[in-house]
């Protein structure tokens, strides 16, 4: 990104700065205050969705959920791992993507094929059924916290994280998302558009000037073609200012975003060595080796008896130590 660094961080717009692609561009409507979000994914999208062989309407809500996801993690500050998870009842009963407060997404969806029908919809009562998402922040040993909770309620994953920050967060959200396969792999792109609540909780009179502003945000919101949204030839910056250019748009510094997968061999050995001889026994090859595919990146690990016994030892003896 180029431009004149300001104040803070601040960038203000002008018409040449890069893409903003895999990275989270947040912004100011300098007139009315408005803050938002723009996310825009293709590297990420496409290695999240790339390391499995999802059915069409899947990898296209996983698109949508990472967009979603990173619009999410951006809002709220943490230091750790952000995951937003859903559980549902219908062909994809579980769909993760968790994101790290240094920009590392990975995600994976569990798909049950049996109860994927050939014209099944992209949507959340096609493909998740009942259920709800979890929004989880970890920083660390013994803080993890529940951010929020949402029934799946609504045709899309965007319906449902309006709802959430309506109904959990008190916040007015407008959003706008964009998914395509090109033939250069999976694109997706998010706009988001937030009236924080006023200091005394009080909301804007129906015929005032915050209420013209909201309403105005909105119709300039909804007016984003997906064609420009995905576009990689159309600078972020330019896209915020052919939007919003009216009201003044500010621009701060975006967070770059990359596909980055935190399974190891050490990580996977001490999860193994702690689980008993039945739990082992589900991933024993014929050969006898342990045979275990990590769900969000798809890398094969093979360990042998002789890989977990030195954790297991060192746990053992931790657990009863040498007189
Ligand atoms: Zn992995």
């Amino acid at each position: 990104m180029t431009g004149g660094a300001g104040e803070g961080g601040v960038i203000v717009v002008d018409d040449d700065g890069d893409a903003g692609i895999d990275a989270v561009l947040p912004f100011q409507i300098e007139a009315s205050g408005l803050r938002g979000r723009l996310v825009r994914l293709a590297d990420v999208a496409d290695a999240v969705i790339a390391a499995h062989d999802y059915p069409e309407p899947v990898a296209r809500l996983m698109c949508e959920t990472l967009v979603l996801a990173n619009i999410l993690a951006s809002t709220l500050k943490y230091d750790g791992i952000f995951t937003l998870q859903t559980k549902g009842d219908a062909a994809v009963p579980t769909l993760v993507v968790d994101v790290t407060s240094t920009g590392h997404v990975r995600g994976f969806a569990k798909v049950v094929a049996d109860r994927l029908a050939p014209d099944t919809p992209a949507t959340v009562p096609g493909l998740l059924g009942q259920g709800y998402i979890a929004f989880t922040v970890d920083q660390g040993p013994q803080t993890q916290r529940y951010q929020g909770l949402v029934p799946l309620e609504g045709e899309t994953m965007a319906d449902c994280v309006n709802a959430y920050f309506r109904q959990s967060e008190q916040i007015d959200t407008g959003i706008k998302l964009a998914v395509d396969r090109t033939s250069a792999g999976w694109r997706g792109a998010g706009i988001m558009v937030q009236r924080l609540p006023a200091e005394d909780g009080a909301r804007p009179a129906p015929a005032s000037d915050a209420e013209d502003d909201w309403r105005r945000a909105m119709v300039l919101l909804e007016s984003a073609t997906e064609a420009e949204m995905l576009s990689e030839h159309l600078p972020a910056n330019r896209l915020l200012y052919r939007l919003f250019h009216e009201d003044g748009v500010r621009v701060y510094r975006p967070r770059p975003l990359k596909m980055v997968c935190r399974c190891s061999r050490r990580r996977l050995i001490e999860v193994l060595a702690s689980f008993s001889a039945e739990e082992l026994a589900e991933y024993v090859e014929p050969d006898g080796m342990f045979q275990v595919v990590c769900e969000f990146c798809a890398t094969e690990y093979r360990l042998s008896e002789q890989d977990l016994a030195p954790v297991r030892d060192a746990a053992l003896q931790s657990e009863f130590p040498p007189p």
